[in-house]
C-alpha cells in the first residue's frame, strides 16, 4: 500500500442512530481524518461515498424514525445492517453503536460481518463481561476473516480502563480499580439502549427483563427514583479486559455509578482510582477524573473513533483478531 493510500480519510459507518449513533455523526462532523459515509437503523439504512449529511440524517431520524427515508441515500429495511453490508460499498470502519439486547446481540452482528467477508475494523462500547467474552471467544474467526475488532471502546469500558491501564505503569503491583461513573441526561428517551440496560444491573433485574420492559413500565420506575438509577458492582467488562490486559484480576475491579435521567448536569465526578505498590514498596492511588462539563456521548464517541484510527492503522499492518480499550492506545482523530 502507498502512503497515498494509508493516508486517505476514513470511510466510517455508524450502525445504531439512537443516542450514541447520531452524537457519532455529529463528532464527524468536525473531523478531517473520518468521513460519516453509512449509517443505520431498525428501520433502515443510509449509505453515499460523498459523506452523509449529518443534519439530514439526524433530522429524517428524528421526525420520521429511519435513515432509510433519506432521499435519495436512504433504504427502508428490517434487516438493515445485513442489506448495508450486502451492498459491498467501501467502509473502512464501523462504530455499533447498537443496543447489546439480547446481551450475544454486538456478537450476532460481528458474526454477520464474518460471513459476509467484508475486511476492516469494528468498534464497539459495549459494557458487559459475559458480551466481551464472548466476543474474545471470536478472534481467531475475526483474525481468519480479516477483521481487526476493538472492544469495549466507549468510556466505561474505555477511556476509563485505558486510563486505569496507563496508570498502573506506576506500580509492581496493582492492588484494586474502582471506577464510579455519574451520567447526566435531560430524558431517557435519548438514550433508550443505555437506560435498559442500566436497569438490567440493578437488583432483581436482568438483562431479558430490562429489555421486555415497556417504555411505560421503564417511566415507572424512574417516577419512583425521581430519575435517578444508582448501580454498585456492576457486570462491567473493564475485569476482563485489565485481566486480559495482564494488569490486575477481575476480582479486584469494581464500576459502579449513578444516572441522572432527568438532568443534563452530572450527579458525580466520573473516575477512576487505581491502587498499587510501587517498586520501593509505597502504597498509592492515583485518580484520573473526567471533567464535569464532558458528556456521555462526548466520553463514548471520542474514544471509540480513536480506537477506530487505531484498529485502521493495525489493519493496514496486517494485524487482525480482537483487542480491546486496555491494549491499545487510541489515535487523535483530527
Ligand atoms: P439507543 O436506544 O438510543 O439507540 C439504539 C439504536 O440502535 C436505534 O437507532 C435503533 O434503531 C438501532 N437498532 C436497534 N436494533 C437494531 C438492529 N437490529 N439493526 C440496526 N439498528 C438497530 O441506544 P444508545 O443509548 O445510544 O446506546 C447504544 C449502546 O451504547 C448501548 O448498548 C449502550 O450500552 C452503549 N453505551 C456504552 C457506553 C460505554 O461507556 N461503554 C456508554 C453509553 C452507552
Amino acid at each position: 500500500m502507498n502512503t497515498e493510500q494509508a493516508n486517505k480519510t476514513i470511510r466510517v459507518g455508524v450502525l445504531g442512530f439512537g443516542g450514541l449513533g447520531q452524537a457519532a455523526a455529529k463528532l464527524l462532523a468536525g473531523k478531517r481524518e473520518m468521513i460519516l459515509v453509512a449509517a443505520a437503523d431498525q428501520k433502515g439504512y443510509a449509505y453515499t461515498a460523498e459523506g452523509l449529511n449529518t443534519q439530514e440524517c439526524i433530522a429524517t431520524y428524528q421526525s420520521q424514525g429511519s435513515v432509510g427515508y433519506l432521499e435519495p441515500v436512504g433504504t427502508l429495511s428490517n434487516n438493515s445492517i445485513q442489506d448495508l453490508i450486502a451492498t459491498s460499498q467501501p467502509v473502512d470502519g464501523y462504530f455499533l453503536a447498537l443496543p447489546n439486547l439480547p446481551n450475544d446481540f454486538i456478537s450476532f452482528v460481528a458474526k454477520q460481518f464474518i460471513e459476509s467477508g467484508w475486511q476492516g475494523v469494528l468498534v464497539d462500547a459495549i459494557k458487559r463481561t459475559s458480551a466481551v467474552e464472548q466476543l474474545l471467544a471470536m478472534k481467531d474467526e475475526l483474525e481468519a476473516a480479516g477483521i481487526t475488532y476493538m472492544t469495549g471502546c466507549g468510556a466505561t469500558p474505555g477511556l476509563l480502563t485505558a486510563a486505569a491501564a496507563l496508570a498502573a505503569q506506576s506500580y509492581a503491583e496493582v492492588h484494586n480499580v474502582e471506577i464510579t461513573f455519574g451520567v447526566g441526561i435531560a430524558n431517557w428517551e435519548a438514550y433508550r439502549a443505555t437506560i435498559r440496560e442500566d436497569i438490567g444491573h440493578m437488583p432483581g433485574y436482568t438483562v431479558e427483563t430490562a429489555r421486555a420492559m415497556t417504555d411505560g413500565e421503564v417511566e415507572a420506575l424512574l417516577d419512583k427514583t425521581n430519575g435517578v438509577l444508582t448501580l454498585e458492582n456492576m457486570e462491567h467488562a473493564d475485569d476482563v479486559m485489565l485481566e486480559v490486559a495482564g494488569i490486575v484480576g477481575r476480582d479486584r475491579v469494581t464500576v459502579g455509578g449513578v444516572v441522572d435521567t432527568r438532568n443534563p448536569k452530572k450527579p458525580l465526578s466520573t473516575n477512576v482510582k487505581v491502587t498499587g505498590r510501587t517498586f520501593e514498596g509505597k502504597i498509592s492511588t492515583h485518580t484520573f477524573t473526567l471533567g464535569d462539563e464532558t458528556s456521555m456521548a462526548a466520553n463514548v464517541c471520542g474514544p471509540a473513533f480513536g480506537y477506530l484510527k487505531a484498529g485502521r492503522q493495525l489493519h493496514q499492518r496486517g494485524i487482525y483478531g480482537i483487542f480491546t480499550a486496555a491494549e491499545i492506545m487510541p489515535q487523535f482523530v483530527k
